[in-house]
């Protein structure tokens, strides 16, 4: 592979191109919100806001001052602000207009650059498309652009959602001509994979300033006493092999590279076995192979989240055999689908139904307080009720494991372990997210080393946002004491 003798410097680094970073690219870009007027439900942040001047930006305001006091479904403080502006009241199930207007101010921009695996849109590039959102069309849109604007503007008010959700596929698509309608495309590079970030300790050189060429990367600024380096591959063409290496320095990365790149597994006998599956972009790879029809065999799915209900969904719908098993029981309190209403969720009411068996469909067979003990290579599978009873055999087309992912952070020292609320275990999105500051969205643990997103605790794409406005507003304050 040629390797790059040089390192670019580029301001800020966002590493990951889901929803979380084309949003902080768009901040970055130089997009930036103003309260328009109009009054809030919340009288104390409505308060804040008719004290506040209304000439400067959300991005240039106090955020800690607007943010204290809002409660809601995120852990960040910023997050619940955003999303308080941008959809007033949403989670009484109201679509009131946002109370921000976007203005494009070149002068602010920040040079920066996304770097993502795959097409700019993260997880929502390996989802089957045909599903629908959980969540209300409008709490998956990004700053500075409504979705409905965007369904109208391109004749997708035809799009086949339900109850004001939208299809997979037309949030991938908003996600991606949202890069190019918001002129993001000069910062982003796709198929960009990064391998690993280091803090290198640079002194005494500067950066070329015709070129922005660091040789070796050197330090911008003198009480800054390192940079951080992020290295990895890109590809040129269409082949594996073809591929370069990269390296950028930056005083900032960004680490929003989501929570579901390492599918979860059971740990069993037989679990790496060809026919065993871990992903449900690889579900519909099989079920959707014409060839591999033949078996009769039913796919044996696993786990009673949301992702094994969507592969219940898609076999059904290609009149495959299902045969579903689950740890808990099909009452248990504490399964998704007793969370969703059924009027907004009918698909989901309808599998929950046939998981409990109250809803019969002769292609669908549930195994409650079940669980898989052992794969075998000639496709026969073995299932055990939890409480240890009887082995049950059975033929299975495929496997399905559904049971949740986690993240790869294997770029980063330590794999991010020393960056969690509780240090030395894994980052994960429920119960160790990475511990950052409320307001900037700064690791605790490291200078210059922000993250956003699931990784930091917000499962939504709605409040994963917020990272992108208390970044900025750091950026700019740090900015503005160097200057001064
Ligand atoms: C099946 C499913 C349904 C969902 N439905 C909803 C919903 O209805 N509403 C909702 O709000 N949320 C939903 N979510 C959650 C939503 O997808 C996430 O909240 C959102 O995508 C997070 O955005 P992100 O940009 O932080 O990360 P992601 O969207 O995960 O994007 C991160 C990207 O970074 C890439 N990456 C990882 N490592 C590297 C690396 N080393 N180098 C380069 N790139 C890298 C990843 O491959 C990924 O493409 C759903 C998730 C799933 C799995």
């Amino acid at each position: 592979m040629p390797s790059s003798t040089c390192s670019q410097y580029k301001e800020v680094v966002i590493v990951g191109n889901g929803p979380s970073a084309i949003s902080l690219s768009v901040f970055l870009s130089g997009y930036r919100p103003y309260y328009k007027g109009g009054t809030h439900s919340n009288e104390y942040l409505n308060e804040k806001l008719q004290k506040m001047n209304p000439k400067k930006s959300i991005v240039d305001q106090d955020l800690s001052f607007l943010a204290e006091g809002l409660e809601g479904r995120s852990p960040n403080p910023v997050a619940l602000l955003l999303d308080a502006l941008c959809r007033p009241d949403a989670d009484l199930g109201v679509d009131n207009p946002s109370l921000l207007e976007w203005k494009f101010e070149k002068e602010h921009a920040i040079d920066h650059v996304v770097l993502g695996k795959g097409k700019a849109g993260g997880a929502w590039q390996n989802m089957d498309g045909s599903m629908q959102t959980l969540s209300f069309a409008n709490w998956m849109e990004l700053p500075s652009l409504s979705f409905k604007e965007w369904q109208n503007s391109h004749h997708r008010d035809e799009s086949h959602a339900h109850n004001g959700r939208a299809t997979v596929a037309d949030v991938r698509r908003y996600y991606g001509d949202f890069v190019e309608e918001r002129g993001l495309q000069p910062y982003f590079r796709d198929q960009y994979v990064v391998t690993s970030i280091q803090k290198k300790f640079y002194t005494n050189k500067d950066v070329d300033s015709e070129s922005g060429e660091v040789e070796p990367c050197k330090c911008r600024y003198k009480n800054h006493g390192f940079l951080w380096e992020v290295r990895g591959y890109c590809y040129l063409g269409d082949s594996e092999g073809d591929r370069e290496e990269f390296c950028y320095c930056t005083n900032n990365v960004v680490v929003a590279t989501g929570t579901f790149d390492i599918p979860n597994k059971l740990g069993i006998h037989g679990e790496n076995l060809p026919y065993v599956l871990h992903s449900l972009e690889e579900v519909e790879h099989v079920l959707s192979n014409k060839k591999k029809k033949k078996s009769q065999d039913p796919v044996v799915i696993v786990g009673a989240g949301l992702s094994a209900a969507d592969a219940v969904i898609m076999a059904l719908k290609m009149k495959r055999p299902v045969v579903h098993v689950f740890r808990r029981g099909a009452n248990d309190s504490q399964l998704i689908f007793k969370k969703l209403p059924a009027a907004i969720y009918p698909e989901y009411h309808t599998i929950h139904s046939m998981m409990k068996g109250k809803t019969i469909n002769p292609l669908y067979k549930p195994y409650p307080n079940h669980s898989l003990v052992e794969l075998k290579e000639d496709n026969h599978v073995l299932i055990q009720t939890t409480s240890g009873g009887d082995i049950l055999s059975l033929d299975a087309f495929y496997v399905a494991i559904l049971i949740g992912a986690c993240p790869d952070l294997s770029f980063l020292p330590h794999d991010g372990k020393n960056l969690g609320v509780i240090p030395r275990f894994p980052i994960d999105s429920k119960h160790n997210p990475i511990h950052v500051d409320p307001y900037s969205y700064q690791c605790v643990a490291e200078t210059g080393l922000f993250s956003m997103g699931p990784l930091v605790g917000d499962n939504f794409v709605r409040f994963g946002l917020g990272g992108s406005l208390g970044i900025t507003n750091h950026l700019l304050l740090t900015k503005n004491k160097q200057t001064q």
